[in-house]
């Protein structure tokens, strides 16, 4: 009996090649395959430029320091996500203020925003989570209505779409990582898109010890080695071929679960509302009260039918020490305390087989009897 996972790698011999060929060419940093990278991946998202980072994390601290975000600023963001969402806004002295999210989506609500400004507020960062965009039309509203900025975290949504536009090309930049788990990946790496010339130059002297682009060595800011290598960039080139492929299949995988997993008490389903087009990073259903056991034994029980699940995520930023130092506590997000204990990611990646499936909703379903 195979193991079902949450996720899984794809690599076969054009990766291989690919990398084969940039270390008989000598040059392993950052050169002509990360030019190329950032080339070919703003044509996909549509935005005029791309940054290659060489993490996530890094492309989230250079889109904020590219929008000028800095010290004593507020960042919007919410708490239901993964830690660095949150912590590029700390880096540089600035203070991710949470908003909850809406039950439906996972995202940020955006009718519980505009409570949150204040006259430090500089800039929104909403969580495309799980593949799923934020209501960008509402978000950008707000932003221009209190003259804010809108970093996308589109870390979990390569390939997304709101409104016929792709992730990433939906705020004022968009940033994406290439870890192993994602749907476009390369090992470790990121990618910042956007449509402002100052925020591309100011990212790459970010990612290069703050040093001015001409490249005669003058430092103009602080900036840090962020810069990705032609190695891992080689890789994404040819996730990036892939990428429309895996995406249908996670569509399509999708679809399956939606249908057959419909009407079981007590599990509740992924919403996709009207002009969304998720990319399903992750397939994200909640075991509720009224199902026959919970969130936890039915984890327990899918493992033991070779079945592993994930739990994105266990626990809310908030009720990490990291920001209880920032003052939160328990009972401010009450919707992310919720859905902490209810939500389960099922395996969805393009590598299942129809009988993977067949297996994952047979067994659910039996549980839930
Ligand atoms: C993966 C991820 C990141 C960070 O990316 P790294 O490449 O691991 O630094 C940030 N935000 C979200 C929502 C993510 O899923």
């Amino acid at each position: 009996m195979s193991k079902i996972t949450v996720s899984k790698p794809y690599l076969d011999v054009k990766e291989r090649k690919a990398v084969m060929e940039v270390l008989k060419s000598g040059m392993l940093a950052q050169g002509p395959k990360v030019a190329e990278l950032e080339k070919r991946f703003a044509e996909k998202v549509g935005t005029k430029y791309c940054v290659a980072l060489n993490s996530g994390t890094a492309a989230l601290h250079a889109g904020l320091y590219g929008l000028g975000i800095g010290s004593g600023d507020e960042v919007i963001t919410t708490p239901f996500t993964f830690v660095a969402s949150a912590n590029p806004a700390i880096m540089l002295g600035a203070k991710p203020i949470f908003v909850d999210v809406d039950e439906k989506t996972f995202n940020i609500d955006p009718t519980k925003i505009e409570e949150k400004i204040t006259s430090k507020t500089k800039a929104i960062l909403p969580i495309h989570l799980y593949g799923l965009c934020c209501d960008m039309d509402l978000i950008n509203a707000i932003a221009k209505k209190h003259n804010l900025v809108v970093l996308e975290d589109a870390c979990q949504s390569h390939n997304a779409k709101y409104k016929d536009k792709f992730a990433g090309n939906l705020g004022n930049a968009g940033a994406f990582s290439l870890y192993a788990t994602k749907n476009m990946m390369s090992g470790e790496g990121g990618l910042l898109t956007t449509n402002s010339e100052e925020v591309m130059e100011r990212a790459k002297r970010f990612r290069q010890h703050g040093m001015q682009q001409s490249g005669d060595y003058a430092y103009v800011d602080l900036g840090y080695n962020y810069r990705l290598t032609d190695v891992l960039a080689s890789i994404a080139l040819v996730q990036l071929d892939r990428l429309d492929k895996f995406t249908q299949k996670r569509q399509k995988n999708a679809k399956y679960l939606l249908k057959n997993l419909k009407g079981i008490k007590g599990l509740i389903l992924p919403v996709v509302e009207e002009g969304h087009e998720p990319c399903w990073h992750q397939f994200t259903i909640r075991i509720t009260s009224e199902f026959p056991m919970n969130r936890d034994t039915f984890v327990a029980k899918l493992k033991e039918q070779e079945i592993f699940p994930g739990i994105y995520y266990p626990k809310p930023l908030h009720l990490h020490p990291q920001f209880q130092k920032l003052g939160y506590k328990e009972g401010d997000f009450p919707v992310s305390e919720k859905l902490a204990k209810e939500v389960v990611s099922l395996p969805v990646h393009p590598l299942l087989k129809k009988e993977d499936l067949i297996k994952v909703v047979s067994t659910i379903k039996r549980l839930g009897e």
